[in-house]
């Protein structure tokens, strides 16, 4: 019977999992792009047919109705939803996946518009309705949370009896040439970064100002970063199956002139989600800042430089202490090049790409809710390196 794959959310990152479905056809079928705004479903699918022959299909969906959901579904019938659009989609995708009985796929955990808080609760609260449907989802495929998630498995599964800490760093040292600009959903970005930081040591998650830590990392191929202690989500669900694991960080490098501007932002109320009122209109101040800064999608183009994420997981094997860095490295106009993306959006892409290709062809299979690490790593890995985000270890 032949396939049918519909992804949701025609932004950066859906541009990247549309074209890399696309050139993997055979796996994927008939591949339908649906979003919000129609025109940008058709622009990707037009490059997408310009630069490498294949066509995929469009169509316009709300993603916050819930009916409206479920007809697409019933229409189109897919095989596998992979879910591209923001994390304040993620419940009622996956509730119309219950309701018509189709698998689930996303990047990024669910988040209230009016909440800032990333966490897997709600998500994983579903996991009874995805097996009654007999159905899969798999949460966060992307880079991190997705990548960093199997490597952690991956290190987990080959190289220690049992891991003490993991360093999950995320650099990115590409220039736009902007003074200011996020790469992905500016909203969702500066969300996570004004937030508070967590780490997780002896069973606890201890709470940090934002930014308040900050270390210098060693990025090979990059060179010496400034990097700063966030919570990012994937540690939430590495904390219930990393075995023997002590404590959990997570890394982010950041220029000095984003960080100015990002103070800058927040003292004057720039970075606010609550609606404020502003001539007789009521305004959220961090969407109509979403609004002035550059769509992370048009900064492929001009953006120059590399990513380098990985992880640093130090433990123990056959009785002797062990370190090992485990990572990949993008080029953002390598990157360019093929997808017509910059390097966030490409490593956030191919993960998603790679996570859908693995549950079609039964290689990551289940019912309920799972996460990136709860699976064999090792055919994600080998995907890694066909689809473009070759990795690279380092033992010590
Ligand atoms: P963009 O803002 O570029 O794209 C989001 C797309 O979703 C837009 O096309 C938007 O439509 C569409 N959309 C928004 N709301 C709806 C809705 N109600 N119904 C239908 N479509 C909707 O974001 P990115 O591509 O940068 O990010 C996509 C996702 O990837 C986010 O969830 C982000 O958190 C996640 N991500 C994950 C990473 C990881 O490593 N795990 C890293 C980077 C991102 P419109 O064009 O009309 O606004």
């Amino acid at each position: 019977m032949s396939k049918r794959t519909l992804i949701i959310g025609a932004g950066g990152v859906g541009n990247v999992v549309a074209f890399k479905c696309a050139m993997n056809h055979q796996s994927f079928g008939e591949i339908i792009l649906a979003s919000r705004t129609l025109s940008k479903c058709e622009a990707i699918a037009n490059n997408i047919f310009k630069k490498i022959n294949i066509k995929i299909n469009t169509a316009q969906i709300d993603a916050d109705v819930i009916e409206d959901i479920v007809v697409l579904f019933d229409l189109l019938q897919p095989n596998i939803v992979i879910n591209v659009a923001l994390p304040y989609q993620d419940l009622t995708i996956m509730d119309a996946c219950i309701s018509c009985g189709i698998d689930y796929l996303d990047t990024a955990n669910y988040e209230h518009p009016d909440t800032a808080k990333f966490e897997y609760k709600e998500q994983w609260a579903r996991d009874r309705e995805f097996k009654e449907a007999n159905i899969m989802a798999l949460l966060g495929s992307g880079f991190d949370p997705g990548v960093t998630n199997v490597f952690c498995a991956y290190a987990q599964k080959h190289y220690f009896d049992e891991i003490h800490t993991i360093d999950i760093l995320d650099c990115n040292d590409g220039d736009h040439g902007y003074p200011f600009a996020t790469n992905f959903n500016p909203e969702i970005n500066l969300r996570e970064v004004s937030a508070k930081g967590r780490y997780w040591q002896n069973g606890e998650w201890i709470e940090t100002k934002p930014m308040e830590i900050m270390k210098v990392w060693n990025y090979p191929e990059v060179g010496e970063k400034d990097s700063y202690l966030l919570y990012h989500e994937e540690m939430e669900s590495l904390v219930k199956h990393i075995k023997g694991l002590k404590r959990i960080r997570f890394f982010m490098t950041f220029g000095e002139s984003y960080l100015t501007h990002m103070r800058c932002l927040e003292n004057i109320g720039m970075l606010g989600i609550k609606e404020v009122e502003h001539k007789g209109q009521k305004i959220v101040p961090m969407e109509f800042l979403a609004t002035l800064l550059p769509d992370p999608a048009s900064l492929g183009e001009r953006t120059k430089g590399k990513t380098n994420i990985g992880i640093y997981a130090k433990g123990i094997k056959n009785g002797e202490e062990k370190t090992i860095y485990i990572y990949q490295v993008s080029d953002h106009e390598k990157c360019y090049e093929e997808v017509l993306s910059q390097g966030v959006s490409y490593t956030t892409g191919i993960p998603a790409m790679i996570g859908a290709k693995l549950m079609l062809e039964k290689k990551w299979q289940g019912i309920g809710v799972w996460n990136m690490e709860e699976f064999d790593p090792d055919p994600f890995m080998e995907e890694l390196n066909q689809q473009g985000l070759p990795w690279k270890i380092k033992e010590s």
